[in-house]
């Protein structure tokens, strides 16, 4: 065994029972007491391999991702994303460029990273029900790894994203009624065995694979950030991002970790309103219309993670409204930076928290505006 390298199987465990991982069920849930399933140890940073022409990207840490070393890591050429100086009122904002990732979001980073897990062990049929983001970073990697893939969304669901997952050769199955019944519809095939269900926000594998976006911004900047800005949905990019500064303070690469700061759209901000309340657990709040769809989430499955990250960096949570974040989307845009509006939420915080933020403030642009169709855009 290398040292430092962990040892296999990575330890996965249960949050609310501590059993491990069942690798031979693979469920998304714990099958004793329904939890979910995280690390039981904080992810470990290994030296990345030097950029080369056949070698970049999450390629080159291979070493730090929670995938057996004889399985292939199965890529799209995802990561190695620019991180842009913007000036922003009186200061520079880095933006972590993770819409150009290559099906437009940072989703495919984690989804790398789990659909190579999945495939290594043996799964050759998965499902999933995100209509977004997710679900077409999940179709395209299916593609690249031959695995059949299903995704379950509402007969609702339109426009470029349900188009992009289509495009990668998934199968859509359509299902009547909200966005609940997809997520039911999609628990019940896994449930009925043969498939295995890919969630990006139950599964935690994705998170170590998002932690890679942290390695690259200390390479970037040649020092760690004073804070980070995120989008918060489910929370798996915050979490990830903290737990790889995290994993960099532990190898000595950094010496202190960025304020985590989480960004939610007012019409849906579970966290935010558990942050506000500082009691414990999370808040229940109603689930309202916005534009920031990738983080309409009313129930955030690491949630609690984020308040963890928040409290332990000295950071904040804060929600804006639909008005300020299509002001944000547009600016954006006339910065030459084409996102979804989910991504502007970064900007707005920025431009609200910047005087009391340290220096490098890196906030993170996770999706593509080519995903956003015209009739959004001025509607
Ligand atoms: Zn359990």
């Amino acid at each position: 065994m290398i040292p430092g390298r962990r040892p296999e199987p990575w330890p996965y465990r249960c949050t609310g029972c501590s059993r491990p991982y069942p690798d031979d069920l693979l469920p998304y849930r714990c099958p004793s007491c329904g939890g979910v399933y995280d690390f039981s140890a904080p992810l470990v940073y290994q030296r990345p391999q030097p950029p080369a022409p056949d070698r970049r990207g999450l390629e080159r840490f291979r070493d730090s991702l929670p995938i057996a070393p004889a399985a292939p890591l199965i890529s799209l050429g995802e990561g190695g994303t620019p991180l842009l100086p913007v000036q922003v009122a009186s200061r520079v904002l880095h933006f972590k460029c993770e819409h150009l990732n290559p099906t437009g979001s940072y989703k495919d980073r984690g989804t790398a990273v789990l659909i190579s897990a999945l495939s290594s062990a043996g799964v050759t049929e998965a499902v999933e029900d995100s209509s977004g983001n997710a679900g077409a970073s999940f179709a395209a990697y299916a593609a690249r790894a031959g695995v059949r893939a299903r995704v379950f969304v509402p007969s609702s669901a339109s426009g470029p994203k349900r188009s992009q997952i289509e495009a990668y050769g998934a199968e859509l199955v359509l299902v009547e009624g909200p966005r609940s019944a997809a997520s039911e519809a999609v628990r019940r095939a896994a449930d009925g065995g043969g498939a295995a269900y890919a969630s990006h926000a139950y599964l935690p594998h994705g998170m170590a694979g998002v932690a890679t976006m942290a390695y690259e911004i200390v390479e970037q900047l040649g020092r760690a950030p004073g804070t980070v800005i995120a989008p918060v949905g489910h929370g798996g990019l915050l979490v990830g991002l903290h737990r790889g500064f995290d994993a960099l303070l532990r190898a000595g690469v950094v010496s202190a970790r960025p304020r985590m700061v989480g960004v939610q759209a007012q019409a849906c901000a579970p966290v935010w309103a558990a942050f506000k309340s500082g009691g414990p657990g999370l808040s229940l709040v109603q689930e309202g219309e916005t534009r920031a769809e990738g983080i309409r989430v009313r129930f955030p499955v690491r949630g609690d993670a984020v308040l963890d990250a928040v409290e332990a960096t000295g950071g904040t949570v804060i929600a804006v409204t639909e008005e300020e974040l299509l002001l944000a989307w547009d600016l954006l845009g006339r910065a030459g930076l084409n996102v979804e509006p989910t991504s502007a939420v970064v900007w707005t915080a920025a431009t609200l928290l910047l005087e009391d933020l340290p220096d490098p403030v890196v906030a993170i642009l996770t999706g593509s505006g080519f995903k956003t169709s015209a009739a959004s855009r001025n509607a």
